[in-house]
């Protein structure tokens, strides 16, 4: 069905161009029979249907249709592996397909700045690059199968603390690089069919209806040209929202939103046009998918489960591996303990909450991988929904574990820890959960603890046990995952996305989450993550990057394309990968970049490529990036554009942020010098910065200079390079003070217009 939309809104009358404008019930879009445009359904979410045929909410609470579950995005984005990620989103497209969705609800970029925040573990990363990279993939998969996505939710919505009203107070700079960057990356390279606005305020006003931010910036700056739908009940002013770019209201608002759109064009506050062009969006995608729509689409839940299961087990990580106690052998007696392995958490709570086709019982699926030599045995060591020590539970476990070879301790965060809704208060696990942890270590040495919860939590006993594997939230297949990583049939490949503290008080963002009331400070800037910790020396207990393996990487034969390159370039880095180990593994080759001296404050290194390899035993690859100026870029708030000083940058390569193994240099020319107009104010400094300016006030004061009572001091020992280094942040009218009346104030104005002039004819 091929309609032409522009022929449709003529025929539409204004209540039912503003009826298009919400939902049609919780799940709906309306649709204008007479017209043949049919009413279409989005549902949640990012890694897992959530289609609800009855009764309806959007925090999880009643059921929907089985869907398969997959990692959820933590775990996604710790496999750091782009084909597989689109293969998760091709399956999730298939599967919105066969239940007739024309779009899912996800994924959302929204950069995790706290460790606490509740839907942390539905966010992909600290990071604006990988976040974005992930989710390009998982859009690209989705919507290859004619299904749109939901970009969410743009933007700064980094907590759930009073997320409805909270105001995010946050700066230029940090806004560009940090927490729009995982939004323009993915629209640029993705073009999500619709854009999810979120609940909270930004610098003062509502996402729902911020123009700067969902016009300005997302459709003419970004060239967004699809559907922005607010998050499910962010409407504030519907005809401000509407007029700030937000076309769809969601849910349905019972004809209210739609009321007010009638009344404020019919009284002339909102101009038709403006309404027209948000029908055309909301028609525009409803046709795509029909006119996509493959209503014979079915889907292999077995095929998809086997693929949960193969995401799953190259999300998890491998924290800690003394003595190479994992894998384990296959033989003797192994534990497993924890109620966590019984009563697995394999995914969070709130609106991406699945209903599985199935899913994998860990205890049986390790028996089943461990096979008949090893005798498996069970205890339950802790209850899940209250934090008291069970001394019985913890005797069993106890019991269990001295007839054991090897103790495999499941542990983590219970549902009523994290979820949407609210954020955590600290980064502990239950307390009847530690005490297990440390009761089995203090008699067991070879214990691996295995942990399944969506975000960061300290491990004071980290040094006590043997090996740690964070399994993160691992979808309805993570048993069959686990059993493998346990026994080595997968050798473990994830990466942690995100750092993890020591304690909470190390991160950036401690002291300004989640704010005073409704308002949020964002004081650390573009301090977060990785980039903190690394810029400050702070040892965090596990690095971004970071993840072990059972065999071994070598890097070498760095090569960079050229030495020197403009801004307007592009240069090729490649380097050589080997796995000099006895298994086959895949690898993240990382790469960072650092600005080696900078006029504005950056960060000590950022990520800007990377790329997974699988390598079987003693196999070598040439790994290649393209790196054009974003990747050497800040955000410069005075030119409103992306902007790299001209400069060394030094190009790292690393297996974590903190793991670099390879060095090199680029030296970078930028085509675009800031050039601000001199005045009295302008410091020498900031001239002899301007390649223009330079050789001339260099010409200037020089000869100044001589005739300057200064120039007797500046001849007396050492003192030429303090008066250098005093000079260059001299404003240009505090030489005539000091010149002791060798330099007046007209002299001092030819030189402004010299230079100005300069300027001028450039
Ligand atoms: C969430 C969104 C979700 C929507 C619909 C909201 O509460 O913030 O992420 O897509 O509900 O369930």
């Amino acid at each position: 069905m091929v309609k032409d939309v522009t022929a449709l809104i003529s025929q539409m009358t204004l209540e039912e161009k503003a009826s298009l404008c919400s939902g049609l019930d919780f799940w709906h879009l309306k649709g204008i029979e007479r017209l043949g445009i049919p009413s279409v359904m989005v549902t949640d979410g990012p890694h897992g249907l959530r289609k609800q045929a009855n009764d309806a909410d959007h925090l999880g609470i009643y059921d929907s249709v089985p869907a398969t579950c997959f990692p959820s995005a933590v775990g996604l984005a710790s496999t750091w592996n782009r084909e597989l990620v689109e293969r998760v989103g091709k399956a999730l497209g298939n599967e919105a397909q066969a239940e007739k969705v024309a779009a899912l609800l996800g994924p959302g970029v929204n950069i995790k700045r706290s460790p606490l925040c509740g839907r942390n573990f539905e966010y992909f990363s600290e990071d604006p690059y990988l976040s974005s990279e992930m989710a390009i993939a998982h859009i690209n998969g989705v919507q290859s199968q004619g299904v749109g996505t939901s970009l969410k939710h743009f933007a700064v919505n980094n907590q759930e603390y009073r997320r409805m009203t909270v105001d995010a107070v946050v700066d230029e700079r940090t806004l560009r690089e940090i927490y729009l960057a995982s939004f323009e990356n993915t629209v640029k390279k993705a073009q999500p069919w619709t854009v999810m606005c979120s609940y909270n305020k930004v610098n003062g006003e509502f996402a729902s209806q911020h123009k700067r931010l969902l016009t300005d910036i997302l459709r003419d700056e970004w060239g967004f040209d699809g559907l922005v739908v607010s998050d499910w009940g962010a409407v504030d002013e519907r005809v401000k929202g509407l007029q700030a770019g937000l076309d769809l209201e969601m849910p349905s608002s019972y004809g209210n939103g739609d009321n007010k759109i009638v009344e404020a064009v019919k009284n002339g506050s909102l101009s038709e046009d403006v309404l027209n062009h948000a029908v055309e969006r909301i028609v525009t995608f409803i046709l795509k998918y029909i006119n996509n729509a493959n209503i014979d689409a079915t889907y292999d839940k077995e095929e998809h489960h086997t693929l949960a299961r193969e995401v799953a087990a190259e999300s998890v990580v491998l924290l800690k591996n003394e003595n190479q106690i994992l894998p384990l052998l296959r033989k003797g007696t192994i534990s497993i303990i924890g109620a966590l392995a019984k009563t697995p958490r394999y995914q969070g709570g709130g609106s991406s909450h699945v209903n599985p086709t199935k899913i994998d019982d860990i205890i049986g699926e390790i028996r089943k991988s461990a096979s008949n030599n090893v005798n498996v045995l069970f205890a339950l060591g802790y209850e899940l929904d209250s934090d008291a020590i069970n001394e019985d539970l913890v005797k069993q476990a106890r019991d269990v574990a001295e007839q054991s070879d090897a103790v495999v301790l499941f542990v983590g965060l219970p549902d009523r820890y994290e979820s949407e809704g609210y954020d955590r208060e600290h980064l502990r696990i239950p307390e009847n959960q530690k005490n297990l942890i440390e009761q089995l270590a203090e008699m067991h040495d070879n214990l691996v603890v295995v942990l399944n919860n969506g975000a960061p939590i300290e491990m004071p006993w980290l040094k006590q046990v043997k090996a740690v594997l964070e399994g993160y939230l691992g979808g309805q297949a993570f048993g069959g995952a686990i059993a493998k990583i346990l026994f080595g049939d997968v050798n473990p490949s994830g990466k942690l996305a995100e750092s993890f503290p020591v304690k909470l008080s190390d991160n950036p963002s401690h002291l300004n989450f989640p704010g005073d009331r409704d308002t949020v400070e964002y004081r650390e800037g573009i301090f977060v993550g990785y980039r903190y910790y690394d810029t400050k020396e702070i040892d965090p207990l596990f690095p971004f990057g970071y993840g072990l393996s059972y065999t071994n990487f070598e890097y070498s034969d760095l090569r960079i394309s050229s030495d020197t390159i403009t801004d307007v370039e592009a240069v090729y880095v490649s380097l050589k990968v080997k796995n000099v180990g006895n298994i086959r593994g895949k690898d993240v080759v990382q790469l960072y970049v650092r600005d080696v001296e900078s006029n504005v404050t950056r960060p000590l290194k950022e990520l800007v490529g990377f790329d997974k390899v699988s390598l079987e035993p003693g196999e070598e690859k040439t790994v290649t990036f393209h790196l054009d100026k974003r990747a050497f870029a800040y955000y410069s708030v005075e030119l409103n554009d992306w902007h790299v000083e001209t400069g060394e940058f030094r190009v790292l390569i690393g297996q974590s942020s903190r793991d670099i193994k390879l060095e090199g240099s680029i030296f970078v020319e930028s085509t675009v010098p800031i050039v601000n107009k001199i005045h009295r104010n302008t410091t020498v400094g900031d001239i002899m910065a301007n390649p223009i300016l330079a050789p001339v006030a260099m010409q200037f004061l020089k000869s100044m200079m001589e005739d300057s009572p200064l120039s007797a001091t500046q001849k007396e020992g050492n003192a030429n390079e303090m008066f250098d280094a005093m000079l260059k942040h001299m404003p240009l009218r505090a030489i005539v003070n000091f010149s002791m009346g060798a330099f007046t104030e007209k002299m001092l104005e030819n030189i402004i217009d010299t230079l100005n002039s300069m300027l001028d004819t450039e």
